[in-house]
């Protein structure tokens, strides 16, 4: 058994907690980071990245996106569709707006996981799966095969929470590595929503060297009701829809399809006594905004500059967990209101298409939409609007 005592552990090595390891060894402060696999590991993601995870990228490593770019690992686009019956949105964003980026999780985590590692600050150790044991005086116990580290604070990045298979928010995702999908003119991620034979939402997300991610999220009520196998909906959903089926004509699966599920929470607990939660510890996001990952990097750059902050306090834990639950919590709100909002749009989605065809005619949201990120653009429009009425 291996017993280490430190003053902060990160539990998990996605990008939440890499990223707060990043940071805190730039701040020079010693830590251990620990996820329960070995890296590159596989992660189902749709994998389109909002501006925060280039601006990051680029903070941790000056050149980082275009070093992954040259090889291969990383596709920047300018372009975002969203499609259904009745909607048909394209949007370019201008080229001089940071471009969202699609890469690989298997390729971005573990560059994320090897740049942490090379530091002298941090003790990094994988394939060890942790848990906290009981609490003793004055630290937490966290205890896995082999290993026990005692540590004044926990950054928890341990990905999403187990949530109730009965949670009605619940979504099942069934992702597939494609090549040879005829590309669109305007390439970038689309979003497009089915109701044959059931309510369906279907991302493609493009890949670096030709190759798509594509990925269907259906929400388990309907999943159970439909009783059947993912790959007879996504069969289905080619035989409806002629347009897609001729961009398939001459794909090839890479592989085979891997599932996950999620829940769009709207509550959240940022921390507890010794321990701040970063990422989808924190909530699980709604991956139509696509704004997981970026919000997973700057949580835990968040946590990193408030241990820098009250290092030497003599309350130590006590100011980070207050201070991370009072800033996180105000920064992060917008994104509890849209995961709300999508949710909503997302149950009744046949109801509200007309609206939503109406809204996106208006040129004020259009505007938005083109001068920002899509959902960042939304949120201002709402907040304008909010504002100009009172
Ligand atoms: C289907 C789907 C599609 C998505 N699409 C997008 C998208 O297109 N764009 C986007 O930005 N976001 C997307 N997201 C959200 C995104 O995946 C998350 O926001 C992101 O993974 C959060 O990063 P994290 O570091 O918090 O957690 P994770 O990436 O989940 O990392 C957690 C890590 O903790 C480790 N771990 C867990 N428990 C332990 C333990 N007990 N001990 C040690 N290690 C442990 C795990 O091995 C893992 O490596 C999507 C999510 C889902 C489910």
């Amino acid at each position: 058994m291996q017993y280490l005592r430190t003053k902060v552990c990160i539990l998990g090595g996605g990008p939440a907690g890499t990223t707060a390891s990043l940071f805190l060894s730039r701040y020079g402060i010693a830590h251990i980071l620990v996820d329960k696999y070995h890296f590159p590991r596989d992660k189902v993601c749709g994998e389109s990245f909002d501006g925060r995870v280039y601006r990051l990228l680029e903070e941790l490593s000056p050149g980082a996106v275009a070093a992954l770019q040259k090889e291969q690992r990383l596709l920047p686009t300018w372009n975002y569709r969203f499609a259904s019956k009745k909607v048909d949105l394209s949007v370019t964003f201008p080229a001089s707006d940071l471009p969202r980026l699609s890469i690989e999780r298997l390729q971005l985590d573990h560059y994320l996981w090897q740049q942490a590692g090379r530091s002298e600050w941090a003790t990094v150790l994988s394939g060890v799966s942790l848990k906290a044991t009981a609490e003793e005086t004055n630290c937490i116990r966290l205890q896995g095969v082999g290993l026990q580290i005692d540590t004044d604070l926990v950054i928890n990045a341990t990905g999403a929470q187990a949530v109730p298979a009965n949670d009605p928010s619940l979504f099942v995702f069934s992702r597939t590595y494609f090549e040879g999908v005829s590309i669109p003119r305007e390439q970038g991620l689309e979003v497009k929503y089915f109701y044959d034979p059931l309510p369906v939402c279907l991302f493609m997300c493009p890949l670096s060297e030709g190759r798509y991610n594509v990925e269907l999220a259906i929400s388990r009520e309907d999943y159970i009701r439909m009783g059947q196998p993912m790959d007879a909906i996504w069969k289905a959903i080619l035989e409806n829809n002629h347009d897609l089926r001729q961009r398939f004509t001459h794909a090839r699966a890479l592989g085979k399809s891997k599932g996950t599920s999620l829940t769009v929470q709207s509550r959240i607990n940022w921390s507890a006594p010794g321990v701040i939660y970063t990422g989808s510890s924190a909530f699980t996001t709604n991956p139509i905004t696509g704004l997981g990952v970026g919000n997973a990097m700057s949580m835990g750059k968040l946590a990193a500059e408030l241990i820098r902050q009250y290092h030497d306090h003599p309350d130590f834990i006590g100011e980070v967990t207050r201070r991370y639950h009072k800033v996180a919590r105000k920064k992060y709100r917008n994104i509890l209101l849209l995961n709300r909002a999508v949710n909503f749009i997302q149950r009744h989605f046949r109801l509200l298409e007309p609206a939503l065809a109406w809204g996106l005619r208006l040129r004020l949201v259009q505007q938005s939409l083109l001068k920002k990120d899509l959902t960042k653009g939304l949120i201002d429009a709402a907040h304008r609007h909010i504002s100009s009425t009172q």
